[in-house]
């Protein structure tokens, strides 16, 4: 029987403290790029055959009329829905009926885990987000009559999937907390989960000079794209509802990511299958038992030699630990290094 293992916890000191003056400085690195390559990504569209929206049991759909707003369609670029076109070489995407699957090691391009000051001792490990553990969204998104808020629910899971293959969380960890204000991320507004699963809790606003601000920087699970800063043609940002979203001028409803809460989708406003969280979607499965929080550590370095090997580095009342672990098809081989030089290893099979 499948152990159905929280895919991640986010268990934090009770007095932790919000470093304001901290906070600034983070914000301004998550804006950081967001001054794009705007108007150099425009592309002739595809349209998907609208189709015939599934009418499968769902916890937020009704019959009747959606007050909002109608079924949308997914925009293509290249065959795949526009933004996860620029991210070809990692994140692999197709149809599958009213679907669109999205295949890849939910890893980034980028660093990682910098600068997290409250930490889990988890760290990022590629995972096997591929064949029917392939994160899905609907191609042709319908907006629900009674939209699911993230402000009380979908605590467990994705509620989103940004375009280079990183699934988004809450921005509330299950604490009911806003993780970025906690410390928990990283400069990209990611961490790694209780499954060693690295995921974003904000909007990837930094995306937005990779992919333009025509094409979204991510999908919601509920199909409605996920914009940044501007407008899909460039302009300003219109007033957006608690969900963080609004029609657009194509009569379509999307979201926008901001550099305050919701941040993100703040919940679905289309129709999605979820419980407390949307299902299906991937399973992440720990190969190790979950780490506790280490008190007073900060992130201070990661790099990467190739896809199979990682070093992470941490900081305790200035002193230097690494973290190093090699990553194969069927394991995890982890050489914990203490101030002193002395080394410790651990192994564990996927
Ligand atoms: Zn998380
Ligand atoms: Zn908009």
């Amino acid at each position: 029987m499948h152990d159905h293992e929280h895919p991640h916890d986010h268990e934090h000191p009770h007095d932790h403290e919000h470093p304001h003056d901290h906070e600034i400085d983070r914000r301004a690195l998550l804006t950081a790029g967001a001054v794009g390559l705007g108007g150099v990504l425009l592309a002739a569209c595809a349209r998907l055959d609208p189709g015939t929206p599934t009418t499968a049991t769902r916890t937020n759909s009704s019959t009747g009329s959606s007050p909002t707003g109608s079924a949308g369609t997914v925009t293509l670029r290249g065959g795949v829905p526009e933004g996860f076109d620029r991210f070809a070489d990692t994140v692999h995407v197709f149809a599958d009926g009213r679907y669109w699957m999205v295949e890849g090691d939910g890893m980034p391009a980028h660093d990682m885990m910098v600068g997290i000051t409250s930490w889990q001792q988890q760290v990022p490990v590629p995972q096997p987000y591929t064949g029917t553990n392939a994160w899905r969204f609907p191609a042709n998104p319908v907006v629900a009559p009674t939209p699911i808020s993230a402000r009380t629910g979908l605590f467990r899971g994705a509620i989103a999937i940004a375009a280079n293959g990183v699934p988004i969380f809450n921005a509330l960890n299950n604490r009911g907390d806003d993780a970025y204000l906690a410390g928990e991320l990283d400069q990209w507004g990611g961490h790694a989960g209780r499954a060693d699963d690295y995921h974003y809790h904000v909007a990837p606003l930094h995306l937005q000079s990779v992919v333009g601000p025509s094409s979204p920087i991510a999908y919601a699970l509920d199909g409605f794209a996920i914009y940044g800063e501007r407008e899909p043609d460039g302009s300003t940002v219109g007033a957006l509802d608690e969900y963080n979203g609004h029609l657009g001028a194509d009569g379509v409803y999307h979201y926008h990511g901001t550099t305050t809460y919701p941040y993100i989708n703040g919940g679905l406003v289309g129709v999605v299958s979820a419980s407390d969280q949307v299902d299906p979607q991937p399973v992440t499965t720990p190969l190790r038992p979950a780490g506790a929080p280490l008190r007073g550590a900060t992130i201070i370095g990661f790099e990467s030699a190739g896809s199979d090997l990682y070093r992470l580095r941490y900081a305790v009342r200035d002193q230097t630990y690494q973290v190093e672990y090699r990553v194969s098809a069927t394991s995890v081989a982890f050489v914990f290094t203490d101030p002193s030089g002395r080394t410790a290893t651990e192994t564990y099979e996927r």
